[in-house]
């Protein structure tokens, strides 16, 4: 169960540039709505953004602060598509889904972007594409294979050689990558916080410090509990991601919550920024454990990846993550590292983001595999549509079953073994 009290934000860099977060003060008395939506991060705020633009009264529950989760923490990377490849979509869930899941993936960027110029958030979005990038012949191979499934299908996407992603990320490392054009990449914090001021403008009502503490049926709709009130609600949407608790019978055991955690470097001097990353798109890597990284508009240097399972606040402790930029570029000896967060995702078994539909008045989505900063914003009109009209507004995901994780209270064990793993696999160059 979450505990009472505000936690602090992970200490990220983003704090530095974002503006404040809106007022939303704790529920206090009971209140009604036509919709309430549990967990205030990009997928809840989003969501009630679009509610609230349709004139549908509805309630954020937030345990701490609007972005408090994943959603103001994260890499800020706007990333096409899904974890499989077009045609293990379509081979997954048949030509009419499968094809809508493509299309509406892949243009998840686009839509992100659309929004944030819609709604005026000054989040220093910016739109370089993404580089998959691949160090190993074997991730090569796989990751010219999805390149290709893209172009077939008319995306504008390239394979890059060993020479030319040696020029757009300034680095030897990489044998191949996969060039997306539609990638973009935000303050994640300024973004969220945008869609908050947002969704309250538009009339939503965000509550924070209000943890949600039991749901039950109720006559007509739901009754959620909060330590100091209540709702009553027509329909509800639970969008706790890596945070889900017990609050929804059976939930939290379909997920594995995962730290990933970041570093930034301060302001790379002129003539280190020209080196790094000169094409400034997004890379993440191809390997068993993603690397994920890019120069955000202030020009620091953002490198994540797996870290410790434990919140944790400085950069000396994803010390090998600071080791591994030094190998990629080695000019980085010179650099102060400033800042190190972390913040929890939810993995799914499968690696399909989970999309439940409990009942015809309730909504589930979680499970975002550490894609979600564009899939979230854009699966959150789908959801809104969907809490309006019912079963006559498409989704372009699956509704699928929950179904508990097997021998899921051993995860952290299982966690750390397939962590260490991969990177003793990667240093080895397997
Ligand atoms: C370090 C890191 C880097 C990442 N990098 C990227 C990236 O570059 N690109 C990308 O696309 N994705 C990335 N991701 C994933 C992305 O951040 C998430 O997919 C996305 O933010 C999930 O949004 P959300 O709204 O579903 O959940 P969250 O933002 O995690 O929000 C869930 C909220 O629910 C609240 N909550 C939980 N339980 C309750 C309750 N009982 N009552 C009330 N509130 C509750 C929590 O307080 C939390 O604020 C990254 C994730 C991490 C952790």
């Amino acid at each position: 169960m979450i505990e009472a009290g505000l936690k602090p934000l992970p200490p990220s860099v983003y704090q530095l540039d974002a503006p404040p977060a809106p007022e939303t003060p704790p529920l206090d008395g009971s209140r009604r709505a036509d919709v309430a939506i549990i967990g205030g991060g990009i997928v809840g705020l989003a969501t009630a953004l679009h509610l609230a633009e349709a004139g549908v009264e509805v309630v954020v529950l937030e345990a701490q602060e609007p972005g408090w989760g994943a959603s103001g923490a994260n890499g800020g990377q706007l990333n096409p598509g899904l974890k499989y490849d077009p045609d293990t979509i379509e081979q997954t869930y048949g030509a009419d889904l499968g094809r809508r899941m493509i299309a509406f993936a892949y243009d998840t960027p686009n839509r992100a972007l659309a929004l944030i110029k819609r709604l005026g958030i000054d989040c220093d979005a910016r739109q370089n594409g993404t580089l998959r990038a691949a160090y190993s012949e074997r991730a090569a191979t796989g990751v010219e294979e999805t390149a290709r499934q893209c172009i077939a299908r008319g995306m504008p996407v390239a394979i890059f050689d060993e020479r030319k992603v040696a020029a757009a990320t300034g680095t030897d490392r990489y044998v191949a990558a996969m060039f997306d054009a539609r990638g973009g990449d935000v303050n994640p914090l300024s973004y969220v916080r945008g869609l908050a001021r947002a969704a309250i403008a538009a009339g939503a009502n965000v509550y924070g410090q209000t943890p949600a503490r039991s749901i039950k049926r109720a006559a007509n709709g739901w009754i959620i509990e909060t330590d100091r009130g209540g709702v009553q609600a027509e329909k509800i949407l639970i969008a706790t991601n890596g945070f889900t608790d017990d609050l929804w019978s059976g939930l939290k055991q379909t997920i594995v919550p995962v730290f990933s955690a970041i570093a930034a470097s301060e302001p790379l001097p002129a003539a280190m920024a020209k080196r790094i990353l000169p094409s400034r798109s997004n890379v993440y890597e191809s390997g068993r454990i993603t690397v994920y990284y890019r120069v955000d508009a202030q020009g620091r240097l953002l490198i994540g990846g797996r870290g410790p399972m434990r919140p944790i606040s400085k950069p000396g402790e994803i010390g090998y993550l600071l080791a591994y930029a030094q190998r990629l570029w080695p000019d980085l000896r010179e650099i102060r590292w400033s800042h190190g967060w972390n913040s929890r995702l939810a993995m799914t078994q499968d690696h399909w983001p989970h999309l439940h539909e409990p009942d015809d008045d309730a909504l589930i989505y979680l499970g975002c595999n550490g894609r979600g900063v564009a899939l979230g914003t854009a699966i959150a009109e789908q959801l809104a549509a969907r809490l309006i009209k019912g079963a006559s507004a498409q989704l372009d995901l699956p509704v699928v079953t929950q179904k508990p994780i097997r021998f899921h209270s051993f995860w952290p064990l299982a966690v750390r073994s397939v962590v260490l793993h991969g990177r003793i696999m990667d240093r080895l160059g397997l």
